[in-house]
This record gives structure tokens, sequence and C-alpha cells, in this order.
């Protein structure tokens, strides 16, 4: 599906491979990939000197570290995030156009994976009401199981539904996620009638309430700190209604059910999904098969404390020091099972995150930003005044202006010259606004392998609305005075780490500009089986060899 020419950036890793000698194995036993939820490339440098040897670090240091892996469309969210890695491709093509969308057809907000045609397995509530139907491209583990007619095994796991569902794509064998209402993993009937033995013995364990019958408390002494904020530092959110926003972080006077659903945005909902991703490589085996299995993992408390803190906080340094030991023991039971040599494991994240706006604010950089709710009743107003009607406006979404159509029909508007008259008049009103387009505009174009145009790569011609924009950098579309946020196409959000390690993959290091689309056709590739249709990305690691 590359409409227009691609430089093909193939980078032979040069540099030791000793770690790979006793292994001569066609396909590697398992894939892995280890999405870390709002991750900014700049975390794996700034906290380097305190993490520990066998995390992040080994990683770096034995596989292939790409410095500046980009996301090339908006906006950059969760959903839209996974979606890309998974499938090579932009929401262009596999239309998860953010985490949800106003639906123009059914006049409503529709979350990205929910899927009324299910129900939950695990749990009597809404939780497992989903499935990845809007997901309109298949995944790397889709390709993996059609390369063999479904002997693969396809598992995928997160705290967060979407991040589960979207990377196992249509065809895994089962997605699982947390039910913070009840404090277990749970599924959709889309996977299976009831949970498996080992997942049932796990929920059993109550780990989640275990975990928060702890503080939260620093890893190191307060000294190594010193390369982020004040543990009291500007716009911190206090989460835990402590009346502060200080270590420890203590959750006493929170009762059970709530500290089960707290526990997403303390470090222990890392080590949660942890302890369940080690024992899923036990039970399921995953990798001892004879054919190629695939496990997708994403870590989503990251993102959860990364917005109430942001990025230059204790709590965020804390978090990634005690995340790069979580990393360490699936690594060290991957070393195990399926044994060193034999898995390919990938790290990257689904987009980045803005320093907090308070934080900026104190250091005299520009920020703000705009109320949605108040741009609607603007342009509706002057929509009203200049067409006599009222209620063209339908819905402003994520940067996105759905017009109302049979309105504009019945009145006979003419919908090209209606859309330029409204964005001169936007631009008029709101010097905010950095880029604008309208879907006429885009009629025609396709997505490309690159930052040249950030809206189309992020436009759906089905989903997205009449007129698209994107305001200047730092500022965003709800109050930022406390915590902050992701979603532009600014480097801030864009720039995450991108980590191949493990069966073929050479010690090296790339600055090279590279895209989280080209992950999946780099597997791909040196799995020797068919990319998803979508891609658009290209094999950034060869060989190191002919096998
Ligand atoms: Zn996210
Ligand atoms: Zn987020």
């Amino acid at each position: 599906m590359r409409l227009l020419s691609i430089i093909a950036v193939c980078i032979l890793a040069l540099g030791s491979c000793n770690h790979l000698s006793n292994t001569n194995n066609n396909k590697p036993k398992l894939v892995i990939g280890i999405v870390i939820d709002q991750m900014r490339y700049d975390y794996l440098y700034r906290f380097y000197d305190q993490y520990g040897e066998n995390g992040f670090k080994r990683l770096m240091n034995q596989g292939m570290n790409f410095t500046y892996a980009q996301y090339n469309y908006v906006p950059t969210y969760t959903a839209t995030g996974h979606a890309s890695i998974y499938t090579g491709t932009t929401p262009y093509y596999h239309g998860i156009i953010s985490n949800d969308w106003y639906d123009r057809f059914q006049k409503k907000e529709l979350y990205c994976v929910s899927d009324t045609n299910y129900s939950t397995v695990g749990a009597n509530d809404a939780s497992g009401r989903m499935s990845p139907k809007n997901l309109k491209t298949s995944t790397i583990g889709d390709q993996l199981q059609m390369s063999n007619n479904g002997l693969s095994r396809v598992f995928s796991v997160s705290i967060k539904d979407r991040a589960a569902i979207l990377p196992g794509g249509h065809m895994a064998d089962a997605a699982y996620w947390y039910d913070g209402a009840i404090g277990n993993f749970v599924t959709s009937t889309y996977y299976m009638k009831e949970l498996p033995q080992w997942v049932n013995k796990f929920n059993e364990k109550q780990i989640p309430a275990k975990l928060m019958s702890s503080d939260w408390t620093l890893s190191l002494a307060q000294g190594e700190y010193e390369t982020v904020m004040p543990d009291d530092g500007p716009g911190e959110k206090d989460v835990f209604d402590e009346g502060k926003t200080t270590f420890p972080h203590v959750f006493g006077k929170h009762n059970m059910s709530e500290k089960l659903e707290l526990i997403k945005n303390t470090p222990f909902g890392n080590e949660l999904l942890t302890d369940f991703v080690i024992d899923l490589i036990k039970q399921e085996k995953t990798g001892q098969g004879k054919y190629t299995d695939f496990l997708a993992v994403s870590y989503s408390s990251t993102d959860y404390i990364g917005h109430a803190y942001g990025p230059n906080s204790m709590e965020i340094m804390d978090t990634y020091i005690k995340l790069d030991k979580q990393l360490s023991r699936i690594v060290d039971e991957l070393d195990k099972n399926p044994g060193k040599g034999n898995y390919l494991l990938f790290l990257t994240a689904d987009h980045a995150v803005k320093p907090n706006s308070a934080y900026l604010k104190a250091n005299h950089v520009p920020t703000g930003f705009i109320d949605i709710n108040s741009m609607e009743r603007t342009l509706n107003a002057f929509c009203q005044k200049q067409y006599g009607v009222s209620g063209l406006i339908e819905k402003i979404h994520d940067g996105n202006i759905y017009l109302n159509h049979d309105i504009i029909n019945k009145q006979k508007i003419e919908i090209h010259s209606f859309c330029l008259n409204l964005v001169t008049h936007m631009l008029d009103t709101y010097p905010e606004i950095a880029t604008i387009t309208t879907k006429e505009k885009l009629k025609g174009k396709y997505p490309e392998r690159s930052m040249s145009n950030f809206i189309l790569n992020g436009f759906n011609p089905v989903l997205s609305g009449d007129i698209i924009f994107e305001l200047t950098a730092n500022y965003g579309s709800e109050d930022n005075s406390t915590g902050t946020t992701h979603s532009s196409s600014y480097d801030y959000d864009t720039h995450v780490p991108l980590l191949f390690y493990g069966w073929h993959i050479c010690e090296g290091e790339s600055n090279q500009e590279v895209y989280v689309e080209d992950i999946v056709p780099t597997i791909a590739s040196l799995l020797h089986i068919q990319e998803p249709e979508g891609t658009l990305g290209v094999p950034i690691i060869k060989p190191f060899k002919k096998y």
C-alpha cells in the first residue's frame, strides 16, 4: 500500500551477536511486544543512571536501539497508538481515529472497542462488552495466524481494555484486561466463553488488594531524584485525595473497592500486570510449541501516573525505576522460557507526553487551553448569523468539526465554500490554531511514511470530521492547571523509544528517522510472513545472516 515512492531504510546493525551464537532456528519461538503507555524516549536516558543492569539497559545495550522513532499522525492517543503499532499503518487505513469518536451516522460518541454483541467473561458488569470490530485492517498477530492456519497462538494483555484488544487483532486466542470495579482480569465472549483455570486462580489470589495494602514509597533515596522537580512541584494532581502530592502516597483512607480502581494510578498496577504476564508465559507455555507464538503486553499505569504528575515529576521517575525492575523480571522469565535467543522482543510506546502546563508556565514557556464547548457555541452563533439557520455545527471532537449535513443539504448550502468561510473565521478568531484543513482538501490524497502531513495520516475518509484542526505547541483542549496530556503532532507527544532485542537482533544504535509503522513490517520480514495489508512502514532491520 505504498502509493508514493519510499526510501527503504534498511539498517544492518553491526556489532556483537554472541548471544545468538548457539541458536540456528528459522523462526523465533515467541515474539513479544511491550508497549509502555505514555513513555517518552528521553526516559531511557534521563533515568539511565538509576536503572539496573537487566531492565532497560539490557535491551539498550544488547539490542538494537532506534533513538529517533516517531509517530506521524494526529491524534496521538492510546487506541490510535496501539492500533498503529500492531497494524503497521495509520488511522487512515486502520480506522481507529481516537480513543472515542463522534459517529455521524448514529449521532453519538463511540468508544473504540465497545461492542454490545459481546458480554464480559470474569465479571457481572459491562467491562468485557468489547471487541476489535472497529479495527479495519489486520495485525501482525493475525498475519502470524494466517501463515500457518492458526497454529501460532496470540495473547494480548494490559490494564486497559483498548490496549489489550487492539494489539491482539481479530484472531487473538485471548485478550485480558483489568476490571477495577472487582479487581479481576477479565475478557470478552468475543474470545472465549469462560476464563481459563489459571486466570481464575490468578484472580482468586487477590493480588491487587495485597499490593494496595502498602503505601507508594520511593525506591531510592530522595537525593537520587535531583534531576526532576521537587516532590511538591507545580501542577501535580492530588489523585489519592491525600491533601498533598508528596511521598509517601498513602491509600489508607480509601476503602477496598476504591483501592482496586486506584491501583491503576500507582506502580502497583504495573507490578500486577507483570505478575499476570509471567503467569501467562508459564501457564500457556508460550514459545514452547512448534510454531511461533505472539504476546502483546501493554503497561498502562505509566500513563495514569504521567497524566496526574507529569514527565518532570518524582512520581514518574520512581515509576520508571520500578518499571525497570518489572521489565527485568519479564526478560528473566523469557530467558528461561522459551529461553535466551529463542524470542524476539520489541519495546515502544503508544505516544509520549507534554510537560505539565503549570511547569511550562512557571518556566515562561507559552502554554494554555481552549474550551471546546465554548468554541462550538461561538462557531454555531457565527454560522447562524451568516446562513440564518442554527445547529450547523453538530459536534467538535478531538480537533474534528462535524457539520450537520441534513441541515446543509436542506438549506442547499454549498459545503466547500461554507467550510472555507468557517476556516477563515476560525483562523481570525483563534490565534491558538496552528493547522487547519478540510475533508474536501484531503480528498484524493493518501497517507505517507513521513511526518509531512500529520492530519492526513490520522484522517479517515469515513470517520473523520469535515474540518480538522490542531492547536499550537503546548496548547490543549482541556484545563491543564494540574496534570498534563497528549494527542498532538509535537515532538513531546510523538517521539517514543523503539528497542528490538533477542532472536536475530544484533547490538546497535541508530538515530535514523523511523516510525512505529515500521515495527510490524520489520518483524514480518524477519519471520518471512506476510505483513498486514495496510502497512505503510518498511523493514528497518536486516537479518544478520541468510537463514
Ligand atoms: Zn496511551
Ligand atoms: Zn494518556
